[in-house]
């Protein structure tokens, strides 16, 4: 099985990592980090934020390198979660 894209941060996620909603089922849109029993864990982040937060997982090395937080912010702007925002 190809790993998902999370629909909230870009980053690619395996099945074992998706997001739970609020049933328990598990989300196939977004990932663990970002998705937990039905919500967002942060609602009030941006986009810009979002980015902010890649960026900061790169240069900590925590799980992605550079060109993988680059990527994903690339993808943000057509991600579900931040398509709307973009719009208004
Ligand atoms: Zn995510």
């Amino acid at each position: 099985m190809n790993s998902m894209i999370c629909q909230c941060c870009g980053l690619p996620f395996s099945p074992k990592a998706r997001g739970t909603n609020r049933d328990q089922s598990k989300s196939a849109e977004y990932c663990y980090d970002c998705f937990k029993d039905g919500e967002f864990r942060d609602h009030h982040m941006s986009i810009q934020d979002m980015e902010k937060k890649l960026l900061e997982m790169a240069r900590h090395h925590d799980g992605l390198c550079l060109e993988e937080a680059e990527a994903a912010i690339r993808k943000l702007p057509d991600l579900k979660r931040w398509k709307m925002t973009h719009i208004l």
